[in-house]
């Protein structure tokens, strides 16, 4: 069986829950790498440069555009945000199954680049929901608020973009489910072309010798 790890993109609404269930995840099992993206955005209350984000400026955010060191990126309510592409390079070949949380502009930018890549859409149950969610935050303005609810009805276009979708009702049942999806599907027949090309090839050159 090939080595490489699988790249599974987690995208969904703001206040979907992706930033709990990603780390979730990555605390309760083996094997994922979760990519660190870079941001222009100011860091909220608690949030750690090079844990959370690379809390960059926009000048060398364009910088590492130029020099080709994003995977992809894009711009979300007034920021830059984009994945360094050398960490998941390296992690997908050491056998990681790495995972970026990103939009979903960024998210078809994966997808054209990496068709193998698996795509998670997390939701909560509804949108009164999402809203009480990201007010409860307590970390945006009204206005910015505003801006991402936008932004949410423009993602819900471009859900049926992904593989599967997640409901974020309860944060134990969604993790084990998206755990379950992203090893399940490192082994669809098409994510393991290669490997059945070896095994052919294999019983090619012992029907030979036979
Ligand atoms: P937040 O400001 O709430 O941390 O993130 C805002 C949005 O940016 C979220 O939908 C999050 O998934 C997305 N995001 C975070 N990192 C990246 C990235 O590296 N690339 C892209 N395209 N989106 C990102």
């Amino acid at each position: 069986m090939k080595e490489r790890g699988i790249l599974t993109v987690i995208s969904g609404f703001s206040g979907a829950g992706k930033g709990t269930l990603v780390k979730k995840l990555v605390d309760e099992y083996d094997n994922y790498a979760l990519s660190v993206s870079m941001t222009t955005r100011a860091p909220r209350e608690g949030e750690i440069d090079k844990v959370h984000y690379f809390f960059i400026s926009k000048e060398q955010f364009e910088e590492n555009i130029k020099a080709g060191k994003m995977l992809e990126y894009a711009g979300y309510v007034d920021n830059y945000y984009g994945t360094p592409r050398e960490y998941v390079e390296k992690q997908l070949e050491a056998g990681k199954d790495v995972i970026l949380e990103i939009e979903y502009k960024g998210a078809m930018q994966i997808k054209k680049q990496m068709p193998e890549a698996l795509l998670l859409f997390v939701t909560p149950p509804s949108a009164v929901e999402l809203k009480r969610r990201l007010v409860g935050r307590g970390t945006e303005t009204a206005e910015v608020i505003d801006k991402r609810m936008q932004r949410a009805i423009e993602e819900s276009d471009v859900v049926d973009k992904y593989d599967y979708i997640l409901l974020n009702d309860d944060l134990d049942v969604c993790a084990r489910q998206a755990h379950e999806i992203i090893q399940n599907a490192k082994y669809s027949v098409s994510r393991t072309t290669d490997f059945i090309k070896e095994i052919r090839n294999e019983l090619l050159q012992i029907a030979k010798g036979e």
